[in-house]
C-alpha cells in the first residue's frame, strides 16, 4: 500500500516506543476509545487488546479498508472513513461516557485538530497525542522563555498538558524530520468561571488579544495591544502596560480580555 504523504503518513514500528505509548494510556475495558489515524494499525492493534472495543478514524480509505478486513477486529473495531477535522466528537460520544482520544497524529493538522477537539471539550475524558517534539515545547512551556506563546496559553485555558516522552526518528517508517513527543492533554470545563460567563464572546476577545500579544511579542503590551486592552484597564488588573507578552500567565491573559469585554459594555 502507498504512503499518502499528503495524510502526513509516518508509521510506527518499534515495539518499544509502541509499548510506552499503550502504558502511557492505560486502556480499560468498559472506556471509549477512539484513535485518530490508526494508520497501519500499530497502536489500533494493542489497544484493542487492553480495550477490548476500539473505534478508529481514518482519512485514508485503503488503510481503513485493510483494518476493516482484518481478523483481529471483527465486531470489536468499529472504522470510521473521515476526516477528523470535520468529525463532532460531542455528537459521536452521545449520552454515553467521555471519550478517551488517542493518536499518532499527522504532524500539518495537529494544531487545528487539537483545537477542534478541545471545542468539544465536554465530551473528551483526556487525549493522548504523539505530536512535532517542538510543538510540545510550545504547549507545556512556562511563562518567561522563548517558547512560551500563543499555541501553549490557549490551549491551557482548556485543558491541563503534560510532556511524557521523546520519540526519536527511527521509530517510525518512514522517518519524520523531525524528533516527536508524547502529549497528554487533560480537559479542564471550568478553570476560568469568570471567562465562561461572557461566553463565545469571551473566547474570541481571548483569541485576539493572546494573538496580538504574541505577534509583537518584542513590543511592550501598551503598543501589541492597542485598540483591544486600554492601559488602565492593565493597570486595574495589576498589569505593567510596559511589561511583554511572554511574562504574562495565562490567567493574566484571561483577566485582561474579561475586563476589556466588560468594559465595552
Ligand atoms: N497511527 C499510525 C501509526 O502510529 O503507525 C499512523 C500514524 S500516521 C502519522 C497518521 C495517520 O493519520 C495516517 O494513517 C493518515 O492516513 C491519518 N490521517 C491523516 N489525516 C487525517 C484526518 N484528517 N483524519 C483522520 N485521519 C487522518
Amino acid at each position: 500500500m502507498p504512503v499518502r504523504k499528503r495524510f502526513g503518513q509516518h508509521f510506527l514500528h518499534d515495539e518499544a516506543v509502541i509499548g510506552r505509548i499503550v502504558e502511557a494510556i492505560d486502556p480499560r475495558p468498559g472506556e471509549r476509545i477512539v484513535e485518530i489515524g490508526p494508520g497501519r494499525g500499530a497502536l489500533t492493534w494493542p489497544l484493542l487488546a487492553r480495550a477490548g472495543r476500539l473505534e478508529v478514524i481514518e482519512i485514508d480509505r485503503d488503510l481503513a479498508a485493510a483494518l476493516q478486513a482484518d481478523a483481529r477486529g471483527t465486531d470489536r473495531l468499529e472504522v470510521r472513513v473521515q476526516d477528523a477535522l470535520r468529525t463532532d466528537f460531542a455528537a459521536l460520544r452521545g449520552e454515553g461516557v467521555k471519550l478517551r482520544i488517542v493518536g499518532n497524529l499527522p504532524y500539518n493538522i495537529s494544531t487545528p485538530l487539537m483545537f477542534h477537539l478541545l471545542a468539544a471539550r465536554t465530551a473528551i475524558a483526556d487525549m493522548h497525542f504523539m505530536l512535532q517534539k517542538e510543538v510540545v515545547d510550545r504547549i507545556v512551556a512556562a511563562p518567561g522563555g522563548k517558547d512560551y506563546g500563543r499555541l501553549g496559553v490557549m490551549l491551557s485555558i482548556y485543558a491541563t498538558a503534560e510532556r511524557l516522552f521523546e520519540v526519536g526518528r527511527g521509530a517510525f517508517q518512514p522517518a519524520p524530520n523531525v524528533i516527536s513527543a508524547v502529549l497528554r492533554l487533560s480537559p479542564e470545563e471550568a478553570r476560568y468561571p469568570a471567562l465562561a460567563a461572557q461566553g463565545a464572546a469571551g473566547e474570541r476577545r481571548l483569541q485576539r488579544v493572546v494573538t496580538a500579544a504574541f505577534s509583537q511579542r518584542r513590543k511592550t503590551l501598551r503598543n501589541s495591544l492597542r485598540g483591544l486592552v486600554e492601559p488602565r484597564d492593565m493597570e486595574a488588573c495589576g498589569i505593567d502596560p510596559r511589561w511583554r507578552a511572554e511574562v504574562l500567565a495565562p490567567a493574566q491573559f484571561v483577566q485582561l480580555a474579561v475586563r476589556a469585554i466588560t468594559m465595552d459594555r
